[in-house]
């Protein structure tokens, strides 16, 4: 007689697989088995990326895919089974608090850059430096953050240039950077 590790379900006529689930729950593992793939990758990401949009996105795709994951039947218990430190209501809430942090991160850089743009154009290179010095003068000195000032710059400046916040125009050798029209 076999008994299903995630649903208990089990009987002298009942089978199961090499991981000792139910035909039931086999099935719903190996829709579960793309998501829990893109779960991890995700995962990593938002633990080694550098750049707070690739953070914050994946964040999102991770958030995406627990929900996926959550909808098919017996997958909690299927994922307890495997997992049994960490369930994935727990992941969830877990990732959608590293995902609000990082966000407010973004709209906070975004409205300092708009600050300091408000003085006057700058290049890139300028309003990275103005930002480190803010930065440190916080008590969070840019390399404890999880992400790189530096590195996420280029792309915050591109999003918000997208947005009409500010624009960017030739001088020179470099590009300089001031408050656009639309905000
Ligand atoms: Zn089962």
């Amino acid at each position: 007689m076999a008994k299903c590790k995630a649903c208990g379900s089990g009987g002298l006529f009942s089978r199961v697989d090499e991981v000792g689930l139910c035909p039931n729950c086999h099935h719903s593992y190996a829709l579960m088995s793309d998501s829990i793939r893109i779960l991890q990758d995700s995962l990593h990401l938002v633990e080694d990326s550098q750049y707070l949009d690739t953070k914050i996105s994946r964040c999102e795709t991770a958030l995406d895919h627990i929900h996926r994951i959550l909808n098919l039947p017996n997958s909690v218990q299927i994922w307890h089974a495997f997992n049994p430190t960490m369930g994935l209501p727990e992941i969830a809430s877990s990732i959608d608090e590293v995902l609000n942090d990082l966000q407010t991160v973004q709209v906070n850089l975004a409205a300092s850059i708009l600050d300091l743009l408000r003085k006057g154009p700058s290049t890139q290179k300028g309003l990275y430096e103005v930002l480190e010095s803010a930065f440190a003068k916080e008590g969070r000195p840019v390399d404890t953050l999880s992400f790189s000032v530096e590195k996420s710059l280029p792309n915050l400046l591109k999003q918000m240039e997208e947005k009409g916040m500010v624009s960017k125009s030739k001088s020179g050798r470099s590009y300089m950077y001031s408050i656009g029209n639309k905000q």
